[in-house]
């Protein structure tokens, strides 16, 4: 499909008769960072000690969630048992334990380019992510300097994880911007269909091992393998969704 092509649809199922984008926003995990490995390895760990069976492929595809959503999910279909708030939260703290012992997740390559590129643009960037992880939150800041607007969504601001649109549409408003204004990149199926959700105009980028065409059904609009893919594609997008007014 041609970028117009993509563009065209894209207005024919909002409803919108242009584009005025003011902001990106960026989810973390797979985007940001190569963390994903670490995340399912993780929680792996921690299913096995509480003798549930799993796959990481499982936590690729609920990626997205809140880590108290994935904990409660994974109790009841794994070992039959109903998990409190307060289990939730503990359970995660172990999890979290687990990944931190794994090392630092690395920058995601090309994820530095592609926030320059948003800025040269004139483009808010927006951390939009469900993870509660302050030490992470505080890395961006570090890896990230002058890259990312004080405006941020955490899982500590949100009630429902992805697919919940809710982080997407709590980003826009703390951004004070519509839909049509606000690109979405994301890895995970889950996180695409949250953008979908939201109206806005939804980037996936394939940097983990779930493919191309589950991020398209997913209600992706467009696709990229990777994030140095997506920052050397970037100034044409914007060029192209520019020459189309709100
Ligand atoms: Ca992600």
């Amino acid at each position: 499909m041609t970028l117009q092509q993509t563009i065209a649809d894209y207005l024919q199922y909002t409803g919108h008769k242009g584009f005025d984008i003011r902001a990106a926003l960026i989810d973390c995990d797979g985007v940001l960072y190569d963390s994903m490995k670490y995340h399912t390895q993780a929680w792996v760990k921690l299913m096995k000690k509480n003798g549930i069976k799993c796959t990481r492929d499982e936590f690729y595809a609920m990626e997205g969630m809140t880590g108290s959503e994935i904990i409660k999910t994974k109790f009841k279909s794994g070992a039959g048992k109903n998990i409190t708030d307060d289990e939730a939260r503990a359970l995660y703290g172990v999890k979290t334990r687990y990944f931190k012992e794994l090392g630092e997740a690395p920058v995601m390559p090309g994820a530095v380019r592609v926030l320059q590129t948003l800025k040269e643009a004139g483009v808010d960037r927006i951390l939009v992510t469900g993870s509660q992880q302050d030490a992470l939150l505080q890395r961006i800041d570090e890896d990230f300097p002058g890259l990312f607007s004080d405006v941020k969504v955490t899982g500590h601001d949100v009630r429902h994880g992805k697919p919940n649109p809710e982080p997407y549409l709590k980003g826009m408003n703390k951004a004070e911007k519509k839909s049509n204004q606000c690109i979405v990149i994301e890895n995970a199926p889950l996180g695409v269909q949250a953008g979908h959700a939201s109206g806005c105009f939804t980037i996936g980028v394939t940097t983990g091992p779930i493919p191309e065409k589950d991020l398209y059904k997913a209600g992706a609009d467009i696709v990229y393998k990777n994030m140095d893919e997506l920052a050397a594609a970037l100034p044409a997008l914007l060029v192209a969704l520019s020459m189309i007014k709100a």
